[in-house]
């Protein structure tokens, strides 16, 4: 197993080893060697440690190839070793999997509790449901269909404007204030997904399929709860999101309509309004950041200094250690993450700046991600550094709102036309991610379905969530094309609904702080509730750990429609059209 230094100076040099599934295996073997041979609690709880070394230093190796893999795809070395982890990682769970099965049958179950917490064997007994041996092959091709789907859409260029860009360098042309640009930059990107429907189709259905199948062999009805369950949720099941959905509908869509009329009002295309018209959400085009990406990364200093000296500290931290790449580039898979390196104890900020307001929000949100592992790096269970997923995205989602009130740094004067959009995207994102949650539903229940059908179902469904939206000149969207674009549904399934129910409770801090602000300078409490839910990183089950932070839980009533209101009061004190004339 290849050994890291905590203490590096510039994280791209690190160096790695190649993928060695025979060491990784030993490295397995003798550890559940030694599980078998313990004689006492003590060298159980020290075979329990070993294991989590081994999966640290596998995480660490796994994650490092994955960053320099996405940051050029066409790197062959990397392209290997990352298929050859695809490769790897399905036949190492089995001997995690032996691991998991030796702790969970220990004499010694009172000592492990004792050591590491009731939590930790109740994830292990999730775990345990979604794997078995006999469905290796299949994890194996479920992994190399998702890549296929990466590669391919991070291999798209575009003609555009005598260059070749990738999708998400052409992102600043689908929202550019001209409109004869949008149109034509859209309808390219558009010919580009229309070009390969049947190929993406192809790999979905393959991949609907096989994840059918996996849950089928491990004795699940369909891939729905594997999933659920793959995602180590615990505290929610399919009944609660169908409720928040439905609340969705109820609480949120009519105020995301009430913005989107708003703003359709604002361009004054009338009914001409087109899809890409909706990618501008002021006349006088969106609000865009100052600066190229030093400058950005500079003000984004400054902002930490002045809001808390942890983040501070830590974001820092990541700059000064190359812990980020940061700008779009040809070869570069499209989106944004943070992945956590245990071994070097630093996560990792990837991201495809492109001129847009997102290029702050992911100063912001990825480091809010990033901040919540340094804050639980001495956890020592790795499953429990981090909660689930709807909780991480609080951690971000919540960090782009506690930013609000330095925008100026980024936007100068036109900081308000910025909170306002802010604002008014999270309200209008909820009913497009519940959507896309409700699609996976029906995809996964429906597991026999057609890409023709699949896409009938998301034009369908998109009617419900979406009611104002015109595709009448773009029949590829028109049709239900939209969901092949959203690449969770390929690569994280299942994963959507947890930003929805994240971006719920960053409104929460959102009108928290806001609230906070009219009696004192900063929102310090508001701020030392967010770092509480940051410190306790995944100790605790999603219902405790909103409990111990004192955050309420938007799938139980009233909460949804509370938040709601609240946020409504503070859209008021905005006048949209009025900052849209501010040029
Ligand atoms: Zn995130």
């Amino acid at each position: 197993m290849q050994k890291f230094d905590t203490k590096f100076e510039d994280f791209l040099k690190i160096e790695v080893a190649e993928p060695n599934f025979e060491e990784f295996k030993n490295d397995y073997l003798k550890v559940i060697d030694e599980f078998k041979k313990a004689k006492s609690a003590e060298e159980t709880l020290q075979a329990i440690r070993d294991s989590f070394a081994l999966d640290d230093a596998l995480s660490t190796q796994y994650s490092l190839i994955s960053v320099h893999h996405t940051i050029d795809t066409r790197d062959e070395k990397y392209n290997k070793w990352n298929d050859m982890f695809d490769e790897i990682i399905p036949q190492i769970s089995e001997y995690g999997n032996k691991i998991n099965e030796l702790i969970l049958n220990s004499p010694y179950r009172k000592e492990i509790v004792e050591a590491f917490g009731e939590l930790f064997i109740k994830k292990l007994q999730v775990q345990l449901k979604t794997f078995s041996p006999k469905v290796i092959p299949l994890l194996q091709e479920e992994n190399k269909l998702t890549s296929e789907y990466t590669k391919l859409i991070s291999s798209a260029l575009i003609e555009y404007k005598g260059q070749k860009l990738s999708l998400p360098q052409m992102g600043k042309y689908c929202s550019s204030k001209s409109r004869s640009e949008r149109r034509k930059a859209n309808k390219l990107v558009l010919k580009w997904w229309k070009d390969h429907d049947t190929e993406v189709g192809k790999i979905f259905d393959k991949l609907v399929k096989t994840r059918t199948k996996i849950a089928t062999k491990l004795g699940y009805k369909n891939f729905i709860q594997l999933a659920y369950d793959r995602l180590g949720r615990t505290g929610w099941n399919e009944e609660d999101v169908k409720q928040y959905r439905e609340q969705v509908v109820t609480n949120i869509v009519p105020l995301a309509n009430k913005i989107l009329e708003q703003q359709k009002e604002r361009l004054g295309y009338g009914d001409d309004t087109q899809y890409y018209d909706y990618k501008i959400f002021y006349k006088s085009g969106n609000p865009q950041p100052k600066g190229d990406k030093d400058k950005l990364v500079n003000q984004a200093r400054k902002l930490y200094k002045q809001l808390n000296s942890e983040c501070s500290k830590y974001f820092n931290f990541l700059i000064d250690h190359n812990c980020v790449d940061l700008e779009a580039k040809p070869g570069k898979a499209g989106g944004g993450y943070e992945t956590y390196l245990p071994c070097l104890k630093t996560p990792f900020i990837f991201s495809n700046f492109n001129g847009t307001s997102g290029d702050v929000d992911v100063l912001t949100h990825e480091f809010g991600h990033a901040l919540q592992a340094f804050l639980s790096a001495d956890i020592e269970v790795p499953m429990l550094r981090s909660p689930g997923y709807e909780v991480c995205e609080m951690h971000s989602m919540s960090m782009e709102f506690l930013a609000h009130p330095k925008m100026e740094l980024f936007f100068g004067n036109k900081a308000d036309k910025y909170r306002y959009y802010h604002i008014a995207s999270a309200l209008t994102f909820i009913p497009y991610g519940t959507l896309v949650d409700h699609f996976q539903h029906e995809v996964y229940e429906n597991p026999k379905m057609t890409h023709k059908q699949r896409k009938m179902k998301w034009a369908e469904l998109e009617k419900i969530y979406n009611p104002l939206i015109n595709y009448d000149k773009a029949p590829f969207l028109k049709n239900g094309g939209q969901w092949m674009r959203q690449h969770h549904i390929v690569t994280s399934p299942f994963y959507y609904i947890d930003y929805t129910i994240a971006q719920i409770v960053s409104l929460e801090f959102l009108c928290e702080s806001y609230n906070e602000l009219k009696t004192s300078e900063k929102a310090e409490k508001t701020f030392e509730k967010y770092l509480k839910l940051s410190k306790l990183g995944g100790t605790m089950d999603y219902k405790e750990l909103l409990e111990a932070s004192n955050i309420k839980d938007p799938m139980v009533k009233p909460n949804q429609k509370d938040v709601a209101s609240e946020v409504v009061k503070i859209l008021d004190t905005f006048n949209p059209s009025e900052l849209d004339k501010a040029r």
